[in-house]
């Protein structure tokens, strides 16, 4: 597994988390999971499905990523997601995150090979 795939699970993968989660949640998985060291990540998404079905996005069509490569894949259904976004008045190393789980399509990059997940694009 390389450098890029065990990044993508530790900033983005928590496949056993509740979807419904209370309202610390981002608070202490931004700090567990190493986003809120030197600076806090401003926004974050933790997906609560299986990783097997994350990693298949990765064989939907190429789509246009953000950065304008085109590695990039939307996943065809929805899956329960977990969004952390920075509150305004926060300030490092006191990161405080608003926790909102939803659910949505999302775009992942993939490279490799094998061809799995190494970036979240939205
Ligand atoms: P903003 O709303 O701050 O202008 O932009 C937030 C963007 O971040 C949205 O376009 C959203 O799709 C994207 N986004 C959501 N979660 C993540 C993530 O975990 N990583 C990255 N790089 N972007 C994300």
């Amino acid at each position: 597994q390389g450098p890029g795939a065990m990044k993508f699970q530790r900033q983005h993968m928590d496949s056993n988390g509740n979807p419904q989660p209370n309202s610390n949640y981002c608070d202490q998985m931004m700090k567990k999971r190493k986003m809120t060291e030197g600076a806090c990540k401003p926004v974050n998404t933790f997906v609560h499905e299986p990783l097997k079905d994350v990693e298949a996005i990765c064989i939907q069509p190429n789509i246009r990523c953000k950065n304008g490569q085109n590695n990039c894949h939307q996943s065809r259904s929805s899956m329960r997601v977990t969004d952390c976004r920075l509150t305004n008045g926060s300030r490092y190393p006191n990161c405080k995150y608003r926790t909102s789980p939803t659910k949505r399509q999302i775009t992942v990059a993939c490279v490799g090979n094998p061809y799995v997940p190494v970036h979240l694009d939205a």
